[in-house]
């Protein structure tokens, strides 16, 4: 189903709230990675050309329905203002101001956005400060709904979640995808509709339970999955082989034996690490040993693939025509467990003129960026779980409320 998108939207005079993802990374009160800022400034530069009121929302971090005082958006203002100003000049148009209101509903923010010169940009305050925005709660959405004419979601990473930011203001206001969201789509939707073959998916990192259910979806689509990170700890288990004190998540080894099963039946090849790095201890890293499955001892953890696995996952790829890729294929974040995931980016990167390649999931566009590798990419998802929910070919609440 195509999306109503924002160049549909004729929104001059109009106020227009815009549901961005500004859930950046915090350092010391300061932005640590503008990445997610960058990202939404399409759309918004899109309607300040129109001359519309721009009205921004989003949330930070895990507030939990109360105020939380190192979760407000105060450090992201002057990140955007920054950002957009630099833009506008290069156009060469005014800079505009952003004012950041202390709330995102109720009286205080209604005179903010009345005071607003039409210029201004207005961010709102962390929606999730009110527990009405996880519960999508109507109330909350008249609220918010009622301070705008139009919304648009350019929120790609909370798209899968049903909140009154996503889906409860969509259903009340004229509602149009952004830019990113529309790119996301677009660039998601090669992966699944009509892939040019072979289409691989590689599949790894920690959050098990999430990932597998998604493979159901996933195999009969793909012609080869490669499995790392701590999700092949649990297939390995569920083959009936050592996995010492490895990550596995017990309750999920007969999900994973019928994922064996179903690749079979859907002649999609599963391929598993056939050499793992192997430690005792996670903080001590320096006997960290590349051994073969039936090598393992009992007081070992896989903690990334091995040398083996990096060439035969290497050949895969090298020979796809469109690879997807979500989770890191070890414990990246420590130097000795990272040389997989590394391979795989730089596996990737060297597709680029063959392959169509996208890469979602938090942690591993952080191991992307870390190889420096970022552009090498033809689709790098801001959306995590959003991109993995949507490759699974489910209906994302926050995309179908903007359907035409
Ligand atoms: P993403 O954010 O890319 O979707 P996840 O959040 O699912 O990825 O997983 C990332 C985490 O998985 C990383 O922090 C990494 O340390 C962890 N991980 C990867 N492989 C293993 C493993 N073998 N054992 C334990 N943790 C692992
Ligand atoms: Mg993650």
């Amino acid at each position: 189903m195509p999306l109503r998108t924002i160049r549909e939207l004729s929104a001059t005079g109009k106020r227009v709230l815009a549901r961005v993802d500004f859930n950046v990374p915090l350092q010391n009160g300061t932005v640590a990675d503008d990445t997610r800022i960058r990202a939404a400034l399409p759309t918004i530069l899109a309607l300040l050309q129109q001359e519309a009121h721009v009205i921004l929302c989003s949330h930070l971090g895990r507030p939990k329905g109360q105020v939380v005082e190192s979760l407000r958006l105060d450090p992201i203002a002057p990140v955007l203002q920054e950002l957009l100003g630099d833009q506008l000049q290069q156009a060469g148009e005014q800079r505009v101001l952003v004012i950041k209101c202390d709330e995102c509903i109720g009286p205080a923010v209604e005179s903010c956005v009345q005071r607003a010169a039409s210029r201004d940009v207005i961010l709102f305050e962390n929606l999730r400060f009110h527990p009405g925005e996880e519960q999508n709660d109507p109330a909350f959405a008249q609220q918010l709904a009622k301070l705008a004419d139009l919304y648009v979601s350019d929120a790609f990473g909370t798209v899968h979640r049903a909140h009154a930011s996503t889906v409860g203001v969509a259903q009340l206001l004229p509602a149009y995808a952004g830019f990113l969201v529309e790119q996301e789509v677009a660039a998601l939707r090669q992966v699944i509709d009509a892939p040019q073959r072979p289409l691989t998916i590689i599949l790894g990192g920690a959050k098990i339970s999430g990932k597998i259910e998604v493979l159901e979806n996933l195999l009969p689509l793909a012609d080869n999955v490669l499995v790392g990170g701590a999700i092949a700890n649990t297939f390995i288990k569920a083959k009936g082989l050592p996995v010492g004190k490895s990550y596995v998540e017990d309750d999920m080894v007969e999900t994973a034996s019928r994922m064996l099963a179903l690749a079979k039946e859907s002649s999609t090849e599963l391929f598993l690490p056939l050499d793992y790095i192997v430690t005792d201890s996670l903080t001590e890293p320096s006997g960290a040993t590349n051994v073969n499955p039936d090598q393992i001892g009992l007081e070992d953890m896989v903690v990334d693939i091995g040398k083996k696995t990096q060439k035969a996952y290497r050949d895969v790829i090298e020979h796809a025509r469109t690879v997807f890729w979500n989770g890191p294929m070890g414990v990246f974040e420590t130097e000795q467990f990272s040389h997989g995931t590394m391979a795989i980016a730089k596996a990737l990167a060297d597709v680029y003129n063959t392959a169509h390649t996208v890469v979602g999931g938090g942690e591993s566009v952080s191991a992307l960026r870390a190889a420096n590798l970022m552009d090498s990419i033809h689709h790098v998802s801001t959306g995590g779980g959003a991109s993995l929910e949507f490759v699974a070919g489910r209906e994302l609440p926050g995309l179908a409320v903007l359907q035409a």
